[in-house]
C-alpha cells in the first residue's frame, strides 16, 4: 500500500534489522526499543489494525503468534509481553497491523 511505512519495510525500500521472513510475515527489530528484545512481526499483505480483521485471516494471525513465540524463545527469553496498539485511541501509530514483542533475557 503507497505510503504504509511497514510496506515500504517488507518491499525493502526502507531498512530495518529482519529477524524472520516468510510468504506470508516479517519479524524486524524496532527502532526505538523499549527492552533488551523488542521486535515486530507484521503480515505481508496490508491489513490497517486488529479492527479490519476479518474471519479470512484467522490462519495468518495464528502464525504470527505461534512465530513470536519461536523467535521470542530463539532471542533468549524466557517471558516475554505481547501488545496490539489496536486504533488511535489505543496507542496505535503506524497503521499496518503489527505485534510488538517485547523482552529482557
Ligand atoms: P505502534 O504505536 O503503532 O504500536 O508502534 C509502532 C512502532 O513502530 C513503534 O514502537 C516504533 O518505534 C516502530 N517504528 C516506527 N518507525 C519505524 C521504522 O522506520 N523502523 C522500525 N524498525 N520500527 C519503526
Ligand atoms: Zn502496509
Amino acid at each position: 500500500m503507497a505510503n504504509c511505512l511497514f510496506c515500504e519495510i517488507i518491499a525493502k525500500k526502507i531498512p530495518a534489522k529482519i529477524i524472520y521472513e516468510d510468504e506470508d510475515i516479517i519479524a524486524f527489530n524496532d527502532i526505538n526499543p523499549k527492552a533488551e528484545v523488542h521486535f515486530l512481526i507484521i503480515p505481508k499483505i496490508h491489513i490497517e489494525s486488529m479492527l479490519a480483521l476479518e474471519e479470512k485471516h484467522q490462519t495468518l494471525i495464528g502464525k504470527i503468534m505461534l512465530q513470536a513465540n519461536t523467535l521470542a524463545t530463539n532471542q533468549g527469553l524466557s517471558g516475554y509481553k505481547v501488545l496490539i496498539n489496536t486504533g488511535i485511541s489505543g496507542g496505535q501509530e503506524v497503521f499496518h497491523l503489527h505485534i510488538h514483542v517485547i523482552g529482557n533475557k
